[in-house]
């Protein structure tokens, strides 16, 4: 077997998995990022894997590669020995629009043949009973699932480790062919750089400068408190108004309640107006809300790219890329990490995978 010398440069979700996955096949690793596992957006999301709920008419190609990616996550899961729920979830919509904008969600997605059925306010409090009397109608959708991306964030690291992968705990200046340059100005020789620094990929290598680019999410961590409601057993998205809000239970009775969605660069700031939107719309939802604690508040970059699909493939010879998952990082680990590996070692990447070669955005110029 070829065993390549690889440096991954990001140790979230991405460059973890694809570590994992690469040492475990036999390839010598080096993980370089100051903080992996706690550094990026995968820290701060919410953890649906939910590429049905994110479906969006025109951006076909992503949803195939979430629904591909989402087929591996009981494996991986399992692998992982990290807790996967089944129970799904569920769209609430509150006004009248919020209502017609699910009529078109669900009438596109049943076009492609996905799962989803339309329900009646009373027929969604039946199935999530804590839903508030506002939410006019719904829609479940089964196949959309959910995990505790802390939980899996820990478990990645250890069998990163468990697996043999060499941390190196140093921010990195520059990815080129052949060497990572660290900001100390030491490089790291390599035979292959894999570039999954998230949102900070963009300034890592000259052809991902105008393909990659921040997206800010304000995110709350809400924490149950004895004699509140229990959380909801499914992931709840909803339409307020027009604004969208989600809400994704977690094992010890808290949720996650996100997100905002703004161009503002690399601010972190999380917004008294992001907050005071996020609450007040998912208590619109779920007005048992008010009873919990508010434990954490957040905001942090998501990779976004032009066209929403990632960034997976060569980007010249001996420089890989794994970034720009824009709001489908979790749901898309296995199927990145599948394809890197695939890449690293000459074989096909999975099929879903090849609508996200980047040459798709430079024309091959940088390959
Ligand atoms: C509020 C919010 C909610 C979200 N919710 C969901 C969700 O429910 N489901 C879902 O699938 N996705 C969600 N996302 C998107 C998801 O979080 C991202 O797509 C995913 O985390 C991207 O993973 P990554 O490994 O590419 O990047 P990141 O997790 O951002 O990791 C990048 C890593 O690179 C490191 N790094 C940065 N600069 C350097 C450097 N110069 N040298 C070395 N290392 C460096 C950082 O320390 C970090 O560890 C959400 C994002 C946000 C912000």
């Amino acid at each position: 077997m070829y065993v390549a010398n690889v440096v991954v440069v990001g140790g979230g979700v991405i460059g973890l998995s694809a570590s994992w996955r690469l040492a475990a096949a036999g390839h010598a690793v080096t993980l370089v990022d100051p903080e992996p596992a706690r550094g990026g957006a995968s820290w701060l999301a919410g953890g649906m894997l939910a590429p049905v709920t994110e479906g969006w008419p025109g951006e076909e190609d992503v949803l195939e590669l979430g629904v591909a990616s989402l087929a591996s996550w009981p494996a991986f899961a399992a692998e992982l020995g990290i807790a996967l729920p089944t129970t799904g979830t569920v769209v609430a919509a509150v006004d009248a629009a919020d209502a017609a904008a699910l009529d078109i969600l669900a009438g596109h997605l049943a076009t492609l043949g996905r799962q989803v059925r339309r329900l009646s306010g009373r027929e969604l409090r039946a199935v999530e009973p804590t839903i508030g009397p506002s939410v006019r109608s719904g829609l479940m959708v089964p196949d959309d699932l959910f995990v505790d991306n802390r939980e899996l964030l820990r478990a990645l690291l250890s069998a990163a480790r468990g697996a043999g992968v060499v941390e190196v705990r140093e921010p990195v200046r520059a990815v080129a062919a052949g060497a990572v340059t660290r900001t100390d100005g030491r490089t790291i020789d390599c035979d292959v750089a894999v570039l999954a620094a998230g949102a900070w990929s963009a300034a890592l290598h000259p052809a991902l400068r105008s393909l990659v680019r921040p997206v800010k999410g304000e995110i709350l961590r809400l924490r149950g408190r004895p004699g509140a409601l229990p959380p909801p057993a499914r992931t709840v998205r909803a339409l307020v108004e027009s604004r969208s809000v989600y809400l994704v239970p977690r094992a010890d009775g808290g949720l996650v309640l996100g997100a905002t969605q703004y161009e503002a660069g690399f601010d972190t700031d999380v917004t008294v107006g992001g907050v005071r939107d996020l609450l007040a719309d998912a208590e619109r939802v779920l007005p048992g809300i008010a009873e919990y604690a508010l434990v954490e508040s957040a905001a942090g970059p998501r990779a976004g790219s032009r066209d929403n699909l990632p960034l997976i493939g060569w980007l010249e010879p001996g420089v890989l890329a794994a970034t720009g998952h824009h709001r489908n990082g979790l749901l898309l680990a296995p199927i990145t990490a599948a394809a890197v590996l695939a890449a690293v070692a000459g074989d096909p990447v999975p099929a879903a995978a090849r609508a996200a070669d980047p040459a798709r955005l430079t024309d091959g110029v940088h390959r």
